[in-house]
């Protein structure tokens, strides 16, 4: 038993065929609010649902094994996992953020800082000098999101936890973006894995959840504990829902990946794009660093129209495989245009000094057959108009 299954082995089958009531090879779901006492002062495994509930822990073991944590909590948003990871810091507490993390995260930690729960410091995590000055102010966390949003950023996770480490401070990384599939962080060190399993593990764009993976147990017991007492655990249907869709992580991943890789090339190549942004094309600025700590390159891309906002315009009304929409990481392709809508909320100054550019584009990329999401995007690039192809000419 001690033998650790590789973690393909363990999203295909972790759980599988252990029903002890009937043999049912699925894990059956339990939607039972609330479990008998056994006797008086006998309470079983589970008492109520929202501090424990038997379909919940074996996801929350699914993934505690997928990321190489000792534990996990899941919770019900990606936000709720955030939250949770640093409701234990105190009013006199500084955590160091990326400046380019999830709008949502941004906001969450902003609003905590400016009601004087802890500090936050964002900073460009890829800039050595802003690095120094922040671990100089003796964080108490740090977090790290790689790759960036939209810009697939990557830092290197395993020289800013060695720091952190010696620093004295925990390091929690979002792994949203690429998934236990291809990163795992507790590897290269870091305390906690932040999920919004809402994105790739579940896969299908048809649940909200989040969990953290902690490399401690008694991290996850006190997190656990405190998810229970704010009542953000995640609930049974979900909790089956995203163990589902973990069951064909991997083969997702990696077809999703793979047609990811021949879209950036293709984009690279066409006059009509000013700039692509895919750690998997040596242009990359984070490629080899991508390379070194990821297993694969994802599935996430983002490139810039030279033609602005009206080629935007044209273009994503000319998509017909892509549909416009927020989220990610499912088996349908989305095109999203960060500057309306998922960075909408951010001051425009503070997001061109981000590089989010009014003709950027961010797409997730699906399932569908390669040559027919090419044909989409070839179809609207042609129809994002001659502007497009001009002002590439000029630069
Ligand atoms: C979506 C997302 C979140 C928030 O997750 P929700 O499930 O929407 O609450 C956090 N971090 C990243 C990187 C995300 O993409």
């Amino acid at each position: 038993m001690s033998k650790k299954n590789d973690p393909r082995t363990v999203a295909a089958n972790k759980g599988i065929a252990a029903d002890t009531a009937f043999g049912a090879v699925t894990p059956p779901i339990y939607l039972s609010t609330t479990y008998s006492f056994e006797g008086f002062e006998r309470a079983r495994a589970h008492d109520y649902s929202r501090t424990s509930n038997p379909t919940r822990s074996l996801l929350a073991d699914t993934l505690a094994e997928l990321e190489g944590g000792e534990a996990a909590v899941v919770v019900s948003s990606g936000m709720a996992a955030v939250d949770l990871v640093f409701s234990g810091l105190r009013s006199a507490d500084l955590l160091i953020a990326p400046h380019d993390c999830y709008g949502g995260t941004h906001r969450l930690l902003s609003a905590r800082r400016d009601l004087g729960h802890f500090d936050v410091k964002f900073v460009d995590q890829g800039d050595p000098k802003q690095l120094d000055e922040a671990f100089a102010a003796s964080p108490a966390m740090v977090l790290i999101e790689t790759p960036s949003n939209p810009l697939m950023r990557v830092v290197d996770i395993r020289s800013i936890t060695g720091r952190a480490r010696k620093a004295g401070a925990k390091v929690a990384v979002d792994n949203t973006f690429l998934s236990p599939a291809l990163q795992r962080p507790l590897l290269l060190g870091a305390h906690y894995v932040i999920h919004s399993t809402t994105k790739y593990l579940n896969g299908h764009s048809d649940v909200v959840g989040g969990a953290v993976i902690c490399a401690d147990k008694s991290d996850a017991e006190r997190l656990g504990a405190w998810a229970n007492v704010v009542g953000v655990t995640g609930s049974a249907f979900d909790s089956y829902m995203t163990l589902r869709g973990i069951r064909t992580l991997f083969p997702r991943v990696a077809q999703q990946q793979e047609t990811a890789l021949a879209i950036a090339r293709y984009l690279e190549d066409c006059p009509a794009v000013a700039r692509v942004h895919y750690p998997g094309l040596p242009s990359h600025a984070g490629h080899a660093i991508a390379k070194a700590q990821q297993s694969g390159f994802g599935a996430m891309l983002s490139f810039e129209l030279s033609g602005g906002l009206k080629a935007v315009r044209r273009f994503v009304e000319s998509v017909r495989l892509f549909t416009l929409a927020e989220s990610l990481g499912g088996i349908e392709s989305l095109v999203a245009h960060p500057p309306t809508m998922t960075h909408a909320g951010m001051d425009p100054a503070a997001r061109r000094a981000a590089g989010i550019t009014d003709g950027l584009l961010r797409l997730s990329i699906g399932l569908e057959a390669p040559h027919d999401l090419i044909d989409d995007l070839a179809h609207a690039l042609k129809a994002a108009g001659p502007a497009t192809l001009a002002r590439k000419v000029a630069r």
